[in-house]
Formats: C-alpha cells, structure tokens, sequence
C-alpha cells in the first residue's frame, strides 16, 4: 500500500467508522452468531497474491460487525465500560504510525517525556499526594491492563522484601547463599486481597509464585475490607510462619464497587511497613478527578502504589492503565537489568527515564498521545462532567429499581453509576400476599445468615429468580447486563457509562427488567 492508496483507504475507513458510532444506538448490543461462526466464512490459508483495501474493507460490514458485541452502544450496561473517543482513535493512529519500540529514553524521547508530563498532569487532576508525582520520588507509568499493573506491584514487592531481609541478615543476593536464601524467603509469602477483590491478584500471586489468601468483606462491612480484619488475616498467616507482603485495597470492587476502608488499612500499613500496599481504582479512580471524591486520596501517602484504567471511563480507548508509584526506586530496583545492548550516554548520565526499567516487558507503545489528546479535547471540566452525568444516570436508575420494592431489592449502589438488586424474594414465595412493605423478620436476615434453613431457602428462592430475569433481558438482545454472585447472593448489575448513555436508556432497560421480572414472578406464584 503506497501514500496515495493508504490515503484513500484511510478516508474510506474513516467514513465507515463514522457511520458505525452514528447507528450504534440501533444495533443489537449483543451479536447473533453461534460458537465458530467465522472459521466457515473465512478461506483455509492466507491469500497467495495481495488484495485492494476495497475487498478487505467490505468484509469488515460482512464477516466481522455481524460477531461484534458494541461495547461503545448505550445499550451496553454489562462489566464496567471501556469507552472510546475520536481523540483516542486519533492517538492511536498517530502511535500507529510513529511505530517504536520505544524502552529507552533514547529510543524516542518524546514517548517517555509526553508520558512523564501526562502522568503528572493525572495524578494532580487526581488529588493524589506529592509523592506520586515525578519530581518527587515516585511517579507514573502507562500500562495496558490493571492486571499487568498488579502482577508489577506483586513481583516488586516480593522482590523488595527479599532485599531487605537479605540486607538485615548481611547477605549477598548475588551470591550462592543469599539466593538460597531468597528463594526460601519467597517460599514463605503470601499476597492479600480482599474476597472482593479482582481476579487479577489471585493471578499475580500465582505468577510470583507466592500463596494467595483472602480477606473477608461480608455484607455488613458494606463489602468492604476493614483494617481489622486485614490485621487479622495478617497475624493468622504470620502464627503459621508465612510472610504477608502485599495486599491489594480497592476504590470499586468489580462486583459492587465498595470501597475499602482506606483509613483503616493506611493504620495497618503503618503498623507493617514490610507490606507493599496497592490500591487498584481501576473503574472507579476516574471520578477522582472530581473534588467531591477525593477525601478518598489523603490515605494514598501511606499506601505504595495506585492505578486505575483510562480505558475504562475516561474516554481513553483500550488499552490505559495509569500505574502510580510512591517510590519509583521500588520498582527500578526490581526491574532494572541492563546488558550492554542497552546501555547508552544518556541512561549512564542518570538525567533520563527509562520505563523499561518501571515495567516487566522491554517494549512499549505510544500511549500517552492518546491520554494527551483527550485531555486537551475534553479539559479537566468537560472530563468531571463526563463522569457526573454517568453517576447522576446510575441514580436515576437506583431510583426506578427502588419504586419497584415489590418486585426488586436493592443490594447495593448507585455507586460510581452502578446499581446491584435482585428479585425481592416476597414476591415469589408464600410471603408474597403480605404487603411488600411489611418488615419481615426472615427477609432482612436471609442476606447474611444460612444457618435457619427457611433463610437460606428465602434466599435460594431469590437467586434463581434473579437469574432467570437476567438469562431473559440478555437473551432478547435489546440490552447487554451482567450478574454476579455476593457473599452467596445472586445480584444483576446495571452500569451505563459509556460516552452514549442516556436516561432514556435507562428507563426503558428498567422497563424491560420489569417485564421480565412480572413474567418470572407469575410463573413461579402461579
Ligand atoms: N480491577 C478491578 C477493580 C476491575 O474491576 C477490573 C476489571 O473490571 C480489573 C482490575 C482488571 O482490569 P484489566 O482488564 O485492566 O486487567
């Protein structure tokens, strides 16, 4: 492809992606293809001979659009969103086109220097505390995923524990018997998170090679991690001769987005400094930018790192994740292994940022343009009004779910725009005569406690009432939601944050929820 075809095959994308976000409010969120779809459509091999952009561009309307699921629809309430924005496409096509590698500050200094700049520029917009920024001793890298982000922090701060153990005992951790007794260090430990926490730690903990262990965040703590019983697990696992030494805090859980009491654990954090503590915003970080969130921020200086993704809901496309460290040594330390194919003036003159040395792969991709032309695009303002008009959405929603008490429960939200409920269970069960407003004893505790049977059926009733309303919404079509399982409650979780959302969306997914709900209460009454 020459100059002058990339140019009009470029316009001609260009238009068709134009046309796709003008119709997204149209199309069916979810795909109609069945498992394999593609394989028969497609030829056996690659083609022998090249082919003109015009044939390839019109399977895109052929093969491909037919098996999207239209993540940018305003229909599409499921998981947390993963917003585009033109600014975004454009940035990825210029790093699209400045290609690079770029590890080094050398191999291309405006990708290190733009995104030095774009992640100060963040983490001030966030209210996070001097020390994350780069003139002072930590500061901000772009990954692509949280989880990457994660499995960073786990292999950092195992890694900065061994060094300080070895360190106290008077060890060479290049020499045979400090790494003996490394290894029997690592051996030891153990990552934390809570029950709640994302999947992703449990994931770095198996990749560190450490144990994992959960702490608990029942319903009554609002789901959310105490200090106390971080204490707790930490103390447990110390009486049985492990190391605790990294837990992961979260702003937004993927289930509820609960809130871990961060002034609780900033405490347990002062009492185990050996602990590396991450807090992973990954939705809900971006509504720190609005000031009316950031009493959030303060416990942040006695934490070690922090991240949430862009790429979520702050109009930045796939993939972001800002990864904010308090000490940036803590990960260089790790990190940083340089043979002599790397070095180079300007590494050794210590005046440069080398991510490469922040980050587990060599590589990495211009993603701060992307970041920077958002943010230019929007300004901070229209960013804050992005975010609050998504979470005025999720009360307007949480409002429609709470008139309908008689067929809805409400379990928790609107958080950050998101609402859970289930199927009010007096609707399907021999309670259902009794006025819905009526406080019913068995009601209120089948939530918590399965140790009365006729709770645990109250319950039991409830989720796979829940569940039937939920296979029933997704499977029209109309609308894309998710569910999940809490402390053995089967909730539907309802987010519409995507740069299209609108109320009218809203009310009509509430009337859909309502039909299906009437639908699965009649037949279970009748
Ligand atoms: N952390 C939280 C709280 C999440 O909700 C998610 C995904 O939704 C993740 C981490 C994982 O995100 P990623 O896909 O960026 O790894």
């Amino acid at each position: 492809m020459d100059s002058s075809q990339f140019r009009d095959a470029a316009h001609s994308a260009i238009e068709e992606i134009i046309q796709y976000y003008d119709t997204l409010a149209e199309r069916p969120v979810l795909p109609s293809i069945s498992p394999g779809y593609l394989r028969p459509l497609l030829p056996d091999g690659p083609p022998e001979e090249g082919e003109a952009w015009p044939q390839i561009q019109a399977d895109i309307e052929r093969l491909i659009k037919p098996g999207l699921t239209h993540w940018q629809s305003p229909k599409f309430m499921a998981f947390f969103p993963c917003n585009s924005s033109f600014p975004g496409m454009l940035g990825e096509l210029y790093s699209g086109a400045f290609n690079a590698a770029a590890f080094n500050w050398i191999c291309s200094p405006a990708v290190t220097e733009l995104e030095t700049v774009v992640m100060d520029w963040i983490a001030a917009m966030l209210g996070l505390p001097e020390a994350y920024v780069s003139k002072g001793e930590g500061g901000g890298i772009i990954q692509g995923t949280a989880s990457e982000v994660v499995v960073t922090a786990v292999v950092a701060a195992r890694e900065r524990l061994v060094r300080r153990k070895l360190s106290l005992e008077g060890l060479d951790a290049e020499a045979e018997e400090g790494m003996e007794r490394a290894a029997e260090l690592r051996g030891k430990m153990v990552a934390l998170g809570s029950e709640h926490a994302h999947s992703s730690t449990q994931k770095a903990a198996i990749i560190a090679g450490t144990r994992f262990r959960s702490v608990p965040a029942p319903r009554e703590t609002g789901f959310r991690v105490t200090g106390t019983a971080l204490r707790q697990v930490i103390e447990e696992c110390k009486k049985k001769g492990l190391e605790p030494f990294y837990f992961t805090a979260t702003i937004g859980t993927t289930a509820t987005c609960a809130v871990d009491d961060l002034e609780g654990i900033a405490q347990v954090a002062r009492e185990y400094p050996d602990i590396w503590i991450h807090v992973d915003a990954a939705y809900a970080g971006s509504a720190l930018i609005c000031p009316e969130y950031q009493h959030l921020c303060p416990s942040m200086q006695h934490f070690d790192s922090f991240n949430f993704n862009l790429h979520k809901w702050l109009l930045v496309n796939f993939d972001c994740s800002a990864f904010f460290i308090k000490r940036r040594k803590d990960l260089i330390d790790t990190y940083s292994i340089t043979p002599s194919y790397l070095r180079n003036k300007f590494t050794e003159s210590g005046l440069v940022t080398d991510y490469r040395d922040w980050q587990i792969p060599l590589g990495r991709r211009f993603r701060s343009l992307k970041v920077w032309f958002v943010l230019r695009t929007y300004g901070v303002n229209g960013l804050q009004g992005f975010i609050r008009n998504h979470v005025k959405l999720g009360e307007y929603f949480h409002g429609l779910i709470a008139s309908r008490e008689d067929l809805f429960t409400v379990v928790t939200g609107p958080a950050f725009g998101l609402t859970t409920f289930h199927v009010n269970p007096r609707s399907i069960t021999s309670l259902a005569s009794s006025p819905a407003n009526e406080p019913n004893p068995a009601h209120e505790a089948y939530l918590n406690d399965f140790t009365n049977s006729a709770e645990a059926q109250f319950r039991e009733d409830a989720n796979q009432a829940t569940k039937e309303v939920y296979e029933r919404v997704n499977s029209q079509g109309e609308f894309f939601l998710t569910s999940t399982v809490v402390c053995g409650v089967y909730v539907i979780r309802v987010v519409s944050a995507t740069e299209r959302a609108e109320e009218k969306y809203l009310k009509r997914v509430f009337e859909v929820l309502v039909e299906a709900a009437e639908e699965v209460v009649k037949g279970k009454v009748t």
